[in-house]
C-alpha cells in the first residue's frame, strides 16, 4: 500500500504541540537510535551512527592537525585510582557504575566502569613521563563511558555515550590554558561550520566546573524550543591531577616539576543539538556537511523510456564532484511517498526528474531547510548542485543564529524573570556578583542556571541581578538540558 503524500508529517506529533514527544518522535521514525533492553542505554541505529562519524572525521582531522595522536586505555579503573583526587572522586561517585565479580569471584578490589579517564591516563603518564622534552603530550581517545544518570534522554543524555577525550601535560599553565582554549575554538567551529549550530562560548562557573578542574570552558547552544544544550566542554586541570598523580618531569632548571595539565571532550548529545536546532514538523533537517546522503534524485514516470538512464548519468556526474548522492528507484513507491520520506529523513536536496524535464534538459531541485523548488538546467548541473548545497549550510547557520538572537533577552528586573515563565524561553543576560549563593537560588527559584560567563562581556549594569550587590559578570542564563 502506497500512502497518501502527508501521512508522514501526521506521524510527527507538532513541535508545537509538545517538543519532547516530536524528539522522540523524529529519532525513532528515522530510524537513529532505538530504546535497548538496559534502561538509560541506547542503541545507535546506522542512519544515527552516521552522523557520528561525519563528527568523528572532522574532529578527529582538526585534532591530528593541531599535533594530536590517538590511543586506548582501559574500559576499568581500580577504585584506589579514582580516588586519588578528592573533588574527582566527590563529583564523579553518585554516577559510577562497578564491577565486583569476575566470573563467580569476587574482587580484591572493585572497579568502575570508566565515567571519564583522566585517573587512569594519569597513572600511566606518571610511568612515561621524565623530561621537559618530552612535553607537550597531545593525545586523545575515543571510547565510550559510563555515567549512571538518573534521568536520559537519547543523544542529549545517556547512560552510556560515545566520545572523545583529549587528555595534554604541558610544561607551564600558559601553555595548558592556551590548549584549554584552542580545543574550545576547534569545537566551536566544529558546531558552526559542520552542524551549523551556533554556539556562545565562555566559562562555567565554579559550581558547574568539571570535577577536579581548576577551570571549565563551554559552548552552549539554544534549542528550537528555547532550552540550552552544553554541547562540548574543555577543562583547564592544572596541578590537581598532575600532584595527586605525582607526575614529575626534570625541567630546564634541572629541577623536578609537576606538569599542567588539560582535558575536553564532545559527545553523541552533539547530535542531539543538531536535530533540535534544525528539525522542522515534517522532520529531520540536515546541514549537508554533516547529512550522510546530500542529494537524492527521484525520477518520474520513470518507466518511460531514458528516464532512469537519465538519472543515473546525473548520479555519476554529482558522485565525482564529490557529493553524497542517492538515486531512489524503487517501482513499488510512489515518487510523493518518497518525498515525505526523505523530507522526515532530512536529505539536505532532492532531484525531481521526469520526461517532460529531461526533454527540456533540466531537473527540479527542493531544498529541504526552505522546501524551495527550483529549475535547474541539467548543463552543469554538479556545479549547480554543489553551490546550491553550499548556500543551505550558510543559510541553516544565519537562520539558526537568528533564533538564538530573537530569543537572547536582557534581564530588566529578576522578580519579572522569575514570575513570567514565558520570558524565561531562550537564553537570558544577566549581571552576576560572582558568589554561588545567587546562583542557588536562581536554579531554585526559575530552574534555570548560569550556563556560562561569555568571553564576550557586555556591562548590562553595575548591579547584581539577584542580591543587587556590585556585579563581577555577564552571565548568559537558561533552562537547560
Ligand atoms: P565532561 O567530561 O563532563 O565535561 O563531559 C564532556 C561532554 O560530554 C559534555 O560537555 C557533554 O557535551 C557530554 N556529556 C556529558 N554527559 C553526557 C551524557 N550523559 N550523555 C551524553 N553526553 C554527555
Ligand atoms: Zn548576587
Amino acid at each position: 500500500m502506497t500512502k497518501k503524500k502527508n501521512d508522514f508529517v501526521k506521524e510527527i506529533t507538532p513541535m508545537e504541540e509538545d517538543f519532547p514527544r516530536w524528539y522522540t518522535d523524529v529519532i525513532l521514525k528515522n530510524e537513529l537510535v532505538d530504546y535497548s533492553p538496559v534502561k538509560g542505554f541506547m542503541v545507535i541505529r546506522p542512519y544515527g551512527y552516521a552522523l557520528w562519524e561525519k563528527i568523528q572525521e572532522y574532529a578527529d582531522a582538526r585534532f591530528k592537525e593541531t599535533g594530536h595522536k590517538n590511543m586506548y586505555f582501559p574500559l576499568l579503573i581500580p577504585e584506589s585510582l579514582l580516588n586519588k583526587e578528592k573533588e574527582h572522586v566527590e563529583g564523579f561517585a553518585p554516577e559510577v557504575a562497578w564491577v565486583t565479580h569476575g566470573g563467580s569471584e569476587k574482587l580484591g578490589e572493585r572497579l568502575c566502569v570508566r565515567p571519564t579517564s583522566e585517573t587512569i591516563i594519569c597513572q600511566m603518564y606518571s610511568k612515561w613521563l621524565n623530561s621537559y622534552r618530552e612535553l607537550p603530550y597531545l593525545y586523545n581517545q575515543w571510547c565510550s563511558v559510563v555515567r549512571w544518570e538518573k534521568s536520559t534522554r537519547p543523544f542529549l543524555r545517556t547512560s552510556e555515550f560515545l566520545w572523545q577525550e583529549g587528555h595534554t601535560l604541558h610544561e607551564t599553565a600558559e601553555e595548558a590554558q592556551e590548549e584549554t582554549l584552542q580545543m574550545l575554538n576547534i569545537y566551536k567551529e566544529l558546531a558552526e561550520e559542520l552542524l551549523a549550530m551556533p554556539v556562545v562560548i565562555g566559562q562555567k562557573s565554579e559550581s558547574e566546573k568539571f570535577a577536579g578542574a581548576a577551570s571549565t570552558y563551554t559552548m552552549e547552544a539554544l534549542m528550537h524550543d528555547g532550552q540550552a544544550l552544553q554541547a562540548g566542554t574543555s577543562h583547564n586541570l592544572g596541578q590537581h591531577f598532575t600532584k595527586a598523580f605525582e607526575i614529575k618531569f626534570q625541567g630546564r632548571d634541572g629541577k623536578e616539576h609537576n606538569p599542567y595539565h588539560t582535558s575536553w571532550g564532545i559527545s553523541t548529545r552533539l547530535i542531539g543539538g543538531l536535530i533540535m536546532v534544525h528539525g522542522d514538523n515534517r522532520g529531520l533537517v540536515l546541514p549537508p556537511r554533516i547529512a550522510p546522503v546530500q542529494v537524492v534524485i527521484i525520477p518520474i514516470a520513470q518507466k518511460k523510456p531514458g528516464v532512469l538512464e537519465k538519472a543515473d548519468e546525473l548520479y555519476e556526474k554529482l558522485k565525482d564532484k564529490g557529493i553524497r548522492v542517492e538515486v531512489d528507484d524503487n517501482p513499488k513507491e510512489s515518487p510523493g511517498w518518497k518525498f515525505n520520506q526523505y523530507e522526515m529523513k532530512g536529505y539536505p536536496i532532492r532531484v525531481e526528474m521526469g520526461p517532460r524535464d529531461i526533454e527540456n534538459n533540466q531537473a527540479i531541485i527542493v531544498r529541504r531547510d526552505t522546501l524551495e523548488k527550483e529549475v535547474i538546467s541539467l548543463e552543469n548541473f554538479d556545479s549547480s548542485t554543489a553551490e546550491k548545497l553550499e548556500e543551505m549550510q550558510a543559510d541553516m547557520l544565519k537562520k539558526a543564529l537568528k533564533h538564538r538572537e530573537d530569543n537572547t533577552h536582557i534581564m530588566e528586573d529578576y522578580e519579572e524573570y522569575k514570575n513570567k515563565p514565558e520570558i524565561r524561553k531562550g537564553f537570558a543576560k544577566a549581571m552576576w556578583c560572582g558568589c554561588a549563593e545567587c546562583e542557588a537560588k536562581l536554579k531554585e527559584d526559575t530552574g534555570a542556571t548560569i550556563r556560562c560567563i561569555p568571553f564576550e562581556q557586555e556591562e548590562l549594569s553595575d548591579k547584581c541581578h539577584f542580591c543587587g550587590k556590585e556585579a563581577k559578570h555577564m552571565v548568559y542564563i537558561a533552562r537547560a538540558y
